[in-house]
């Protein structure tokens, strides 16, 4: 409305055609306008511009008319008239500019009064209001005053006002109501009310107001109040969930958290919640739990803030303490041999300790975790001996870096292999300092430098290539250089100047750990910090216990273990893991009650984690076709040690298309309760030195799970990688045909021990491959010397038959022991 009203004064004053134009096409604005009407003022005015007003009067008819007139009269009277239509004309403008001013100033003011109308009425209502009740509250306080100074004058006083309502509150209040902030906000909140209640009577005066205001555009007014009001509204209501988006929440998550629970801390709706996580392809009812990840995704998408919590209260108790720096003492450095498989680590750690440790492993593989202390000029080394590198990285995952120093043992006849790089990864990112020892120097085609060279190449320069990593030449066979490498370790460990502090409760990590027949639940512990002692009560992973006994190294019982000691631990509850750390607590409660807490975040971590898994299969399937398979396999293991490093292995193995799940990995024989979890995830069950028992063959027969045998995680791990990459199509098949139990076991001179047997199960034949079984773990693999009937050699024996069997170079087999007979053929075939 203001534009029209802005052009109207232009028309007006552009008499002239051409001015209308040129004002209709110039803006709207007022400055506008005046430049127009100052074009137009320029012909006739402006007064410096002499020369051309002279020249317009000369030539100006009204010069000519009246003839008695002198020249310079006719100049005066015609520059008065000029004067006058110049005054005249500059009138007229500035009346128009005045006006149009006037105009647009009121167009403004209108347009501002008509957006604050609302306001202003409410404002001044309130206003009103509040001026009413504190004038009342006065009157009241005045009133309560002359009550409390005249009692006899009060009820008439009090009954003018006619509120008994108030009545209680004027004397509470006394005089000062009006000040006290408290007071005011009540006053505001009667307000409110007053204001619903006296409704009718602001209004009336506020129409008088805004009629006195705004004239007739009453209509017009009321309309955009309405619009306002609605808009208002809107607003309001919109503005209201807007605001509570905005509040982000610090959401407190923990390893998992059931979906109910995460809305819950965000403060959001459960079914939102569903939703969102339906959205992102994981189907999950608001009871199912879902792992943090997932949880963070969620919380993330719904603005809020992640605020992850790791453990939950109970394990407070166990804080970590900053030792003094005088109570620290020396400490024995912790030693881990790393290398390629057959490159001497065993053997390099059973010369260094003077002891036969490496008879009895299969495969050459270093298959359990033992620890062991060596004496080297009077100071202490405690060497680790690990299966693999996997252990080493598990433990690290687990938080327990016990490892100081890595001894990389490379064969000199040999080169650097894929596990020697492996070891220099895994020490780089522990930042653990290698010594390098070159074994089996003591073989004639040895070539020392062609491994230093290698290892460069690796980023490992060794000292005698002008680097700084200390290299030894050693023969783990005939005992050379073990003075030199046991003093190059020394020397790193001075480096790293290795401190604990004896005098507090100990911690330390399981290096090993079995559920041993007769002692229960045994770890090995190395203790890190502290000192150990016999009694202690102590939480240690998921279990706990307290220390019945001590057994060092070589097998005796102590009392106490300081920091880098290891120790057999007996007392436990249950078995734990290796990598688990062990720390000492008060009291027996509060070591149960760690143990119980992290047994069931574990639980629940593990079922969300299945769900999580399925989900991602699910997703992966949506994806493409040729999406994501999963191979899923049990693992049984002897110890431990060896089921760590096989999940370990297992974990890393896949690429985009397939990957390896290990549904379930534990010690000890294959049982129906594996092989019915085998059945119902389609898994095969790989036994690691462990064998099924009869019922679960019987089972894994009847049901067709396969159970397949390994007694080199090697093998097993090519194996399943080969399956992971669909190369396993022709592979070499182990069928076993029958076992043999040991009845007694005789010495026959010129052959050795024979084992007097019965045929229990199928055939047992000279040929075949045979294996010692106690307890249904592997004690030896090879092939027959012998298979008698009564006197004769025979080539087969029949089941419920009687027979001696002998073994090729082995003798340690006892009364039974089971000899199990297998056949190994070459087939077509797929893990999967
Ligand atoms: P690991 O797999 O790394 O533990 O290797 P082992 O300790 O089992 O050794 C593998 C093979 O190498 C065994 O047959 C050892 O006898 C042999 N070996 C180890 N060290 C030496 C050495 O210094 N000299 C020679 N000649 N043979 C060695």
């Amino acid at each position: 409305m203001s534009d029209s009203d802005g052009k109207k004064p232009l028309g007006l004053k552009g008499a002239r055609p051409g001015n209308v134009k040129q004002s209709f096409s110039h803006g709207r604005t007022k400055n506008v306008v005046v430049e127009t009407k100052r074009k137009r003022v320029v012909v006739p005015k402006p007064g410096g511009a002499k020369p051309s007003i002279t020249g317009s009067p000369s030539v100006g008819d009204p010069s000519k008319r009246p003839a008695g007139i002198s020249d310079a009269e006719m100049e005066r009277r015609m520059k008065a008239l000029q004067a006058a239509k110049e005054q005249e004309a500059a009138d007229i403008e500035r009346r128009a500019r005045e006006e149009a001013e006037q105009q647009a100033r009121r167009e403004r003011r209108r347009a501002e009064a008509e957006a604050k109308a609302d306001e202003e009425r409410e404002r001044e209502n309130a206003l009103k209001a509040k001026a009413e009740e504190e004038a009342r509250k006065i009157r009241e306080a005045e009133e309560a005053k002359a009550r409390a100074a005249a009692p006899a004058a009060a009820p008439p006083a009090a009954a003018a006002p006619g509120e008994p309502a108030v009545a209680p509150s004027g004397p509470r209040g006394g005089g000062k109501a009006a000040p006290t902030p408290a007071r005011r906000d009540r006053d505001d909140r009667d307000n409110k009310n007053a204001k619903n209640r006296n409704d009718d009577a602001r209004r009336s005066g506020k129409l008088t107001l805004n009629q006195a205001l705004r004239g007739g555009d009453g209509r017009h007014k009321s309309m955009a109040a309405m619009k306002r009001k609605q808009e208002r509204a809107r607003q309001k209501a919109m503005g209201g969930s807007v605001e509570r988006e905005k509040i982000v929440r610090d959401v407190k998550l923990p390893e998992v958290i059931v979906v109910s629970e995460l809305a819950n801390r965000m403060a959001e709706r459960v079914s939102d919640v569903v939703k969102a996580l339906m959205t992102n392809g994981i189907m999950a009812t608001q009871t199912q739990s879902i792992d943090a990840d997932t949880a963070e995704l969620i919380i993330e998408e719904f603005g809020h803030k992640v605020v992850r919590v790791s453990d939950s209260d109970v394990e407070d108790i166990i804080t970590e303490v900053l030792d003094d720096e005088k109570d620290l003492q020396p400490r024995a450095p912790v030693i881990t041999i790393m290398g390629h498989v057959d490159h001497g680590k065993t053997s390099l750690l059973d010369a260094i300790r003077n002891a036969r440790v490496t008879a009895g492993e299969a495969g050459g593989i270093t298959q359990h975790i033992g620890a062991y202390q060596v004496d080297q000029d009077g100071s202490l080394l405690t060497f680790l001996d690990t299966p693999g590198h996997a252990a080493f990285t598990s433990m690290r995952a687990r938080g327990a870096q016990v490892t100081d120093i890595v001894v990389l043992v490379v064969a000199a006849d040999d080169a650097v292999m894929p596990q020697t790089i492996e070891a220099i990864h895994h020490a780089k990112a522990a930042g653990v300092p290698m010594i390098v020892a070159i074994n089996k120097v003591d073989k004639h085609d040895a070539n020392p430098d062609k491994v230093r060279t290698d290892l460069l190449q690796h980023e490992v320069i060794v000292e005698k290539m002008s680097g700084d990593v200390q290299d030894v030449e050693v023969s783990a066979t005939t005992g050379q250089g073990l003075d030199t490498l046991l003093e190059a370790i020394a020397l790193q460990s001075e480096i790293l100047e290795l401190k604990a502090n004896p005098d507090r409760a100990a911690s330390g990590a399981v290096i090993e750990a079995q559920l041993d027949v007769g002692r229960g639940p045994v770890a090995t512990v190395l203790v890190q910090n502290g000192t150990l002692r016999k009694g202690d009560i102590f939480v240690v992973g998921e279990q706990y216990g307290k220390v019945r006994a001590l057994i060092d190294d070589q097998g005796n019982r102590i009392d106490e273990a300081g920091p880098s000691v290891p120790v057999e631990v007996l007392g436990l509850n249950g078995t734990p893991e290796a990598g688990d750390v062990l720390n000492v607590v008060e009291t027996e409660a509060q070591a149960r009650e760690i143990a119980e807490y992290r047994e069931k975040a574990a639980k629940d971590k593990r079922a969300a984690a299945g769900a999580a898994t399925t989900l991602e299969q699910l997703m992966a399937k949506a994806k493409d076709d040729e999406s994501l398979t999963e191979m899923p396999i049990l693992v049984k293991t002897d110890v431990q040690g060896s089921a760590e490093a096989i999940v370990q292995a297992m974990e890393k193995i896949g690429n985009d298309e397939v990957r390896v799940r290990v549904l379930h990995s534990g010690v000890g024989a294959i049982t129906e309760s594996d092989i019915g979890l085998a059945e119902a995830s389609g898994a095969p069950v790989f036994g690691f030195n462990v064998r099924a028992n009869a019922s679960a063959r019987n089972t894994a027969n009847q049901k067709g799970v396969e159970i397949r045998y390994y007694s080199v995680i090697y093998d097993l791990v090519d194996d399943v990688k080969k399956a992971a990459s669909g190369l396993l199509s022709a592979e070499i098949k182990e069928t076993f045909i029958g076992y043999a139990a040991i009845k007694e076991v005789f010495k026959v001179t010129g052959v050795g021990k024979v084992a007097g047997c019965i045929v229990t199960e199928g055939v047992a034949r000279r040929s075949a491959g045979v294996r010692l079984l106690r307890d249904n773990v592997v004690i030896h693999e090879g092939t027959l010397k012998t298979l008698k009937r009564f006197k004769d050699e025979v080539a087969e024996v029949q089941s419920g038959q009687e027979c001696g069997m002998a073994f090729e170079a082995y003798d340690d087999i006892r009364a039974d022991d089971v000899i199990e007979i297998f056949t190994r053929e070459e087939v077509e075939r797929n893990l999967e």
